[in-house]
C-alpha cells in the first residue's frame, strides 16, 4: 500500500493564508472593493478573491485598485437559479444557466474551477443535496465551512456530506471561507484556506485546485509530513486532534498539539480535524490509501 496525498515536496513556497469568497457592493456587501481589500491586507492575509454574485471581477478590475499587497485572483460567484458556486481564476462571466453540470463543465473548459458553495444552508439545509453533488462531476471541491451561514438558517459546515463523497471515491477538497458581506455584522476572518504556494496567482491557484491547503477557522497547521505508513500533523494551537477515515470513524484522539497516526490498510482514505478552543478548528485534505 501507499499513500497518496497533496502535500508532497512542500519546497520552494510558503504557507499562504486566503479567503476565496468575498462579496463587494459590486452585488450585494456593504463595503466598496477597495476598502474590502485594505480590510483583509491589514488582517495579514496573502490572497483575496472577489466573488460578487454573477459579476466577475478581472484583473483590469483589480489593476484599477490598490492591492495592498495581495494576491488578487479573479472570479465570481455563480448565482442566479441554482446552487452557487465559485468560478476561481475566472477567465470569463459563465452564465448562470439551470443546469448546474453544464456551468461547471464550462468553467472547467476555461483556466479555472469550481466550488460548491455552503451545501448546509437554507431552513431545510438543503440549498445543495447531497443528490446533487453525488451526481455532478468536475467541480473541485465544496465549502466544509461558510461563515456567513453562522447567521443564517442552516449550518456552515458541511463536513458529513464531504465524508460521504470521499467514501465514494470522489477526490473532492474541502474549502473554508468567510462570504464575506458586511464586517459589522461579524462575517469578517471566519474561515480561510492556507496553501503551500509561490505569492503569485498562479501557483496558489494550482495549491487550490490540487489540495495543496487545509481548511482553518482558526487552528493553524505547521508540519505535515508522510513517512511510510505514518503520518504526522503539528499544530501551533490546536487541544484537540482527530484522525478520521471512512466514513468519519475516528480511528485516533489526541489532547495535543500534534498526532502521529500509523495508518490501517484497509482503510480507503485518512483525514484529520484539528480542534481548537472557541470553534477554531483545522481540517487537512484526505489522504488516500491505495492498495
Ligand atoms: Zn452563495
Ligand atoms: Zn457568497
Amino acid at each position: 500500500m501507499r499513500i497518496d496525498h497533496p502535500y508532497k515536496n512542500l519546497k520552494g513556497g510558503a504557507w499562504l493564508r486566503g479567503n476565496l469568497h468575498t462579496h463587494s457592493t459590486r452585488s450585494d456587501g456593504a463595503h466598496a472593493p477597495q476598502d474590502v481589500l485594505n480590510l483583509y491586507a491589514k488582517a495579514g492575509y496573502d490572497f483575496l478573491m472577489m466573488s460578487d454574485h454573477d459579476v466577475y471581477t478581472t484583473e483590469a478590475d483589480y489593476k484599477a485598485l490598490d492591492s495592498r499587497g495581495l494576491v488578487l485572483i479573479t472570479g465570481n460567484e455563480i448565482s442566479a437559479k441554482g446552487v452557487h458556486l465559485l468560478h476561481v481564476h475566472a477567465d470569463k462571466l459563465v452564465s448562470p444557466h439551470e443546469d448546474r453540470q453544464q456551468v461547471i463543465h464550462e468553467i472547467a473548459q476555461g483556466r479555472g474551477f469550481s466550488i460548491v458553495n455552503h451545501p448546509m444552508w437554507f431552513r431545510e439545509f438543503d440549498h445543495c443535496t447531497f443528490d446533487k453533488l453525488e451526481a455532478w462531476q468536475g467541480y473541485a471541491g465544496i465549502e466544509i465551512y461558510n461563515g456567513v451561514i453562522g447567521r443564517l438558517h442552516g449550518s456552515p459546515y458541511a463536513l458529513d456530506y464531504w465524508d460521504r463523497l470521499l467514501a465514494r471515491d470522489r477526490r473532492v477538497w474541502g474549502y473554508a471561507h468567510d462570504d464575506f458581506h458586511n464586517k459589522e455584522k461579524g462575517d469578517f476572518a471566519l474561515g480561510w484556506n492556507v496553501v503551500y504556494a509561490k505569492r503569485n496567482p498562479k501557483s496558489i491557484v494550482e495549491a487550490l485546485r490540487h489540495g495543496r491547503f487545509y481548511a482553518s477557522t482558526g487552528v493553524e497547521i505547521t508540519d505535515i509530513a508522510v513517512k511510510g505508513r505514518r503520518i504526522r500533523i503539528k499544530t501551533r494551537n490546536a487541544e484537540r486532534i482527530v484522525a478520521m477515515r471512512d466514513v468519519a470513524q475516528r480511528i485516533a484522539v489526541a489532547d495535543k498539539k500534534e498526532l502521529t497516526i500509523e495508518v490501517p490498510a484497509d482503510a480507503k482514505y485518512i483525514r484529520f480535524e484539528c480542534w481548537g478552543r472557541g470553534e477554531k478548528f483545522a481540517w487537512t485534505q484526505p489522504f488516500w490509501i491505495v492498495k
